[in-house]
């Protein structure tokens, strides 16, 4: 599928509404990103192209600094959240204590925390969340209690609900017990402002596509003076100061400081339109379709995404019912063996409801023809679905 959208801001005859997956890159990243690549230069050189390069990175890192309220001495890039999220918790062995993770991280941390935890025969303990999605921190409270807690690491902003977690008691607890604390800001960053001068994590992740730079670059935030230990996943060259070696992406990197600057001005009067968009989105789904619901409604959400279930009407097949629109299910089938969401389940839904659910977001580019158009293919897929449905199932 091609989009136009960031070069040309134009309409395609696809509504787009599938930013957790990945934005469209913002104007801005594509331009700094092909001014990156229609120029040498290694940033380690000490010659004038290396040095260029190096300006660069420089730019993109004050620029990343600027939005999350860091030094830029305390940013690591890499190739995205993925390897943000194993690097954080990478480095903290489970020997050390246990790992706390909510259980609806992204598999990026869960994966990574029950291998580390497997090799290291250590404790993983997966705090559960409620039926609105809030986590529930009774099991950290006990843990803490018991002594010996690692790290926790808890989403700021969940990809599939779009429902945010408050850190402040966890961060609270974990600081009275000396534990690092590492966040998962992936669909956070460049949606709601951050002040990591206010929020007192150790550590957090991100990923340059989310937000409108490019895919395959990310960072992760080091704060100064952590308790962490220097155990990176790659060495080498000793870039990134030695937390992360191998040749800068400068394109890509340039494309996220670009994107991150993007994002940044207007960013709250962004955040009030997004969600004002995904209101009419959901009050819509909700008026026009009998028997719907919007998961994690009752709680604090980022502005641009909503979860529906459509019961008896299989999320796959209403994709399939409406081409002209781009949303998610909420399977993870990238291994080509869909499984119901982790977090719909564990939201309490049960495997038809969860496999019924469609995840639409919003973001920079979406416009309120891009909400009518939406409405109306998704309302005329579901009824299609459930008709085809009924008749299948009469004797
Ligand atoms: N964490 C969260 C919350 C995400 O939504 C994603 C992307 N779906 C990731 C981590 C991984 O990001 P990337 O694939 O860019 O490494």
């Amino acid at each position: 599928m091609e989009l136009n959208m960031a070069v040309e801001a134009g309409p395609t005859d696809v509504v787009y509404l599938d930013y957790n997956a990945t934005a469209p890159l913002r104007p801005e990243a594509f331009a700094a990103t092909v001014d990156a690549l229609q120029s040498v230069g290694n940033a380690s050189s000490v010659h004038q192209a290396g040095h260029d390069a190096a300006s660069r990175v420089d730019l993109a890192r004050r620029r990343l600094a600027r939005l999350l309220g860091c030094a830029s001495s305390e940013l690591i890039f890499t190739s995205g959240a993925t390897e943000a999220n194993n690097l954080a918790l990478h480095a903290v062995s489970s020997g050390d204590g246990a790992l706390v993770a909510t259980a609806v991280e992204h598999p990026a941390v869960l994966e990574a925390a029950r291998a580390i935890t497997a090799s290291d025969h250590g404790q993983l303990i997966e705090l559960p969340v409620n039926r609105d999605g809030i986590t529930e921190l009774g099991p950290l409270e006990e843990a803490c209690r018991r002594g010996g807690v690692a790290i926790v690491s808890a989403m700021l902003a969940n990809n599939e609900t779009g429902v945010l977690t408050d850190l402040a008691p966890v961060i609270k607890m974990a600081r009275e017990v000396g534990a690092l604390v590492h966040t998962d800001a992936t669909q956070y960053v460049g949606r709601l402002p951050l002040d990591l001068n206010d929020l007192d994590v150790d550590l957090l992740s991100l990923s340059a596509h989310k937000f409108g730079g490019p895919q395959g670059v990310g960072a992760l935030f080091i704060r100064r003076g952590a308790r962490f230990p220097h155990r990176p996943l790659l060495v080498g060259g000793g870039q990134e100061r030695g937390w992360r070696a191998g040749t800068l992406n400068v394109p890509g990197i340039s494309g996220l400081g670009a994107a991150a600057e993007a994002a940044r001005i207007g960013l709250h009067d962004e955040a009030v339109r997004v969600a004002g968009l995904r209101d009419v989105l959901e009050a819509g789904l909700i008026s026009q379709l009998s028997d719907c619901w919007v998961n994690g409604a009752n709680s604090p959400r980022l502005p641009g995404v909503t979860s529906v279930t459509f019961p008896g009407a299989p999320a796959d097949a209403v994709l399939a019912a409406m081409p002209d629109v781009a949303a998610s299910n909420g399977s993870a089938c990238a291994s080509g063996a869909p499984s119901p969401s982790h977090v719909l389940l564990a939201m309490g839904l049960s495997r038809e409801d969860a496999d019924s659910t469609l995840r639409f977001s919003l973001g920079y580019a979406t416009t309120e023809r891009d909400i009518e158009r939406g409405l109306d293919a998704i309302v005329r897929a579901v009824q299609e679905v459930r008709r085809a449905m009924a008749i299948s199932a009469e004797p």
